[in-house]
C-alpha cells in the first residue's frame, strides 16, 4: 500500500481504525471485544473456549479488519461512527493518530498486540488475570482496569 493510501486510510478514513490490529479488550468472564467503545452485546470470543490467538484471528476479528480496510462501517464500531457525526474526537481518531506508527502490523494482517486491556471485576476473576504476567513477560502492555462488569 503506498504511503498515500495508508494516510488515507488513518486520517481521512472515516471507518478504519487501528485497534484490530494493536489492542484486544477482555472482561473479567473471559468475553473479549476489539475495545471498550464497541458494542458489548456482540463478544468476538471468550478466553474460557479460545486462546487469544485463536481469538485474535477468528473470523470476527478478520471481517472487521477487512470492513476497516475496504471502508465499510461495521455494526459494532457504530459508537465512533455516531459521535464522529457530532465533530467528537474519539477513540477511533486518537487510536489511529497513536498507533499509525504500527502501520506494518496492518500490511500483515495483524502479528502482534500493543495494549490487552483487562477488566478486573469485584471478584478478580483467574481466567483473566493468569493472561498478565506471560504478556507482560514478552513486553507486551496490560492494563487491569478496575471496574465491576461480569
Ligand atoms: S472504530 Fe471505535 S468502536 Fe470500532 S474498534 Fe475502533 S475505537 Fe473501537
Amino acid at each position: 500500500m503506498s504511503a498515500k493510501d495508508k494516510y488515507a486510510k488513518l486520517y481521512a478514513s472515516k471507518v478504519f481504525c487501528m485497534m484490530p490490529w494493536i489492542h484486544t479488550h477482555v472482561w473479567p468472564s473471559g468475553k473479549a471485544f476489539p475495545c471498550c467503545m464497541s458494542d458489548s452485546t456482540v463478544e468476538y470470543g471468550n478466553l474460557n473456549d479460545n486462546s487469544l490467538a485463536e481469538i485474535w484471528n477468528n473470523e470476527k476479528y478478520r471481517q472487521l479488519r477487512k470492513n476497516m480496510l475496504n471502508g465499510d462501517e461495521t455494526k459494532e464500531c457504530s459508537r465512533c461512527y455516531e459521535m464522529e457525526k457530532s465533530n467528537v474526537f474519539t477513540l477511533r481518531k486518537m487510536v489511529n493518530q497513536y498507533y499509525g506508527k504500527h502501520w506494518d502490523r496492518v500490511e500483515t494482517n495483524g502479528g502482534g498486540f500493543e495494549q490487552i486491556q483487562l477488566l478486573a471485576g469485584e471478584n478478580p476473576n483467574d481466567v483473566v488475570r493468569k493472561w498478565t504476567q506471560p504478556f507482560n513477560d514478552a513486553g507486551i502492555q496490560t492494563q487491569m482496569l478496575e471496574r465491576g462488569l461480569v
